[in-house]
């Protein structure tokens, strides 16, 4: 089935809120295996919403409409799409005695106005509100297209929608349709490169699909097919899964929905051992990360923000003659950032140890260019070493790309594989 979802509201069009409504309700969507073709924004506006009804009428099955369902004049969403259909409008009376309750004693304008929030699309099901007063609604046109109208504020919508709007929406929908994906994660590669590495998989996609989606330093890969049952969709996901981890040996670090950084907590509290990192360029990214996760205080013993060279030579004993003089490495080069873990691991006394130095811009430090940053790598009992990197990227961009690329070297390292 394809959707089409309508956010209305003029405030969308002005830029002054967000469309987070269609960007949840994709997700909803795509999860019950309801490919959403359009998501069209139209303000305040009679006319232009009715046109948005009947454009959507002619491409889409399900049409998905929040917002404009309040008490107010600007609240449209319900009388243009009656009209548009045809039907009438309705009054759902226990919403009514809801509204009058909660009004009882007060204005009688106020029950007036708010009298609107209990009317219906004539023969719509209604959809409870826990959170607001204004009544959602699903019905299905002559024409076979679904219709669901649920209100503006998001944290009336949310629960609308999980309760009784999803299971109005999957009543209708053929049990094949359901979705069902594996989430792959992978880190140490971009996504150009992961699209590279599984170009012909990508390319020859019908059935099992696959789509990739960049965050942060990390990629995921969505694998996803329809199928009856969940036995049936594993088993036509599993021959492209296994290719998927043949060839991603060395990046792919989870099936499921986890950071990168609670993988290395959940691997150093697996094999009971310690990490500590020394950061210069990252300020404190990869400490942030470590401790974002719960249950880190096990593993990661702690970190100093070493942003200046006396720092670095005075905390973690970096050699003065490594970082200035005539001939120096300086601070960001790869025998500073050995000198960095090395120091902060036996300082921390920790099994291993990050440390990033490099030059996150604007402008270029030491004559070395935005973007070059070292990683370093300590563990005990052996040399520690360094990798080179040339980020893109902004200030923060380089930032967090630096962090991720050290946790990166901790999860092969902790799998064995460098
Ligand atoms: P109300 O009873 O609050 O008037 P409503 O159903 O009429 O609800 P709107 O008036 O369109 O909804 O929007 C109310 C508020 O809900 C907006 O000011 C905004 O904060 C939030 N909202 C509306 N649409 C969206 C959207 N698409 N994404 C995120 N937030 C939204
Ligand atoms: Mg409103």
């Amino acid at each position: 089935m394809r959707a089409e979802i309508i956010a209305v509201g003029t405030e969308l069009l002005l830029g002054q809120i967000v469309n987070t409504n269609a960007q949840f309700l994709s997700q909803r969507l795509a999860e019950l295996g309801v490919d959403v073709y359009y998501q069209t924004v139209v303000g305040d506006n009679e006319e232009r919403l009715k046109q948005a009804i009947r454009i959507a009428q002619s491409r889409a099955d399900i049409v998905i409409f929040t917002g404009g369902l309040g008490p107010t004049m600007d609240d449209l969403t319900r009388d243009a799409l009656a009209a548009q259909l045809g039907l009438g409008i309705e009054m759902h009376e226990p919403t009514l005695a809801k509204i009058e309750a909660m009004f009882a004693g007060r204005e009688p304008s106020l029950i007036e106005i708010n009298r609107r929030q209990a009317m219906l699309v004539a023969g719509a099901t209604p959809l409870r509100n826990d959170a607001g007063l204004a009544i959602g609604g699903a019905l299905t046109a002559e024409d076979g297209t679904h219709y669901m109208l649920l209100p503006g504020p998001p944290r009336e919508m949310k629960p609308m929608f999980l309760g009784d709007g999803a299971a109005w929406l999957r009543d209708r929908l053929g049990r094949a349709d359901a979705l069902h994906s594996a989430m792959l994660r992978f880190c140490g590669i971009g996504e150009s490169a992961l699209e590279e590495l599984y170009k012909d998989l990508i390319k020859a996609q019908t059935d099992p699909t696959l789509a990739t989606y960049a965050k942060e330093g990390e990629v995921t890969l969505r694998v996803s097919t329809k199928a009856d049952t969940e036995e049936e969709a594993l088993r036509k996901l599993e021959p492209t899964l296994q290719e998927i981890r043949r060839r991603g040996e060395r990046y792919l670090y989870a099936e499921s929905d986890i950071a990168l950084e609670a993988e290395v907590i959940r691997l150093l509290t697996e094999q009971r051992r310690t990490i500590s990192c020394a950061e210069s360029c990252t300020g404190g990214l990869i400490a942030t990360l470590l401790t974002t996760v719960p249950g880190s205080a096990d593993a990661f013993l702690g970190g100093v923000v070493s942003y200046s060279n006396p720092v670095k030579r005075d905390l973690l004993g970096v050699d003065p003659s490594l970082l200035e003089g005539e001939g120096a490495p300086g601070a960001v080069s790869e025998e500073t950032a050995m000198a960095m873990a090395e120091g902060i691991r036996s300082a921390a006394n920790t099994d291993l140890a990050l440390s990033a130095t490099g030059v996150a811009g604007p402008a270029s430090s030491e004559g070395k260019p935005v973007g070059l940053v070292y990683i370093g790598i300590a563990e005990r009992g052996q040399p520690p070493r360094a990798e080179k990197l040339q980020l893109q990227g902004d200030r923060e961009g380089i930032r967090i790309r630096a962090a991720k690329r050290a946790l990166y070297m901790a999860w092969l390292r902790l799998k064995g594989k460098a």
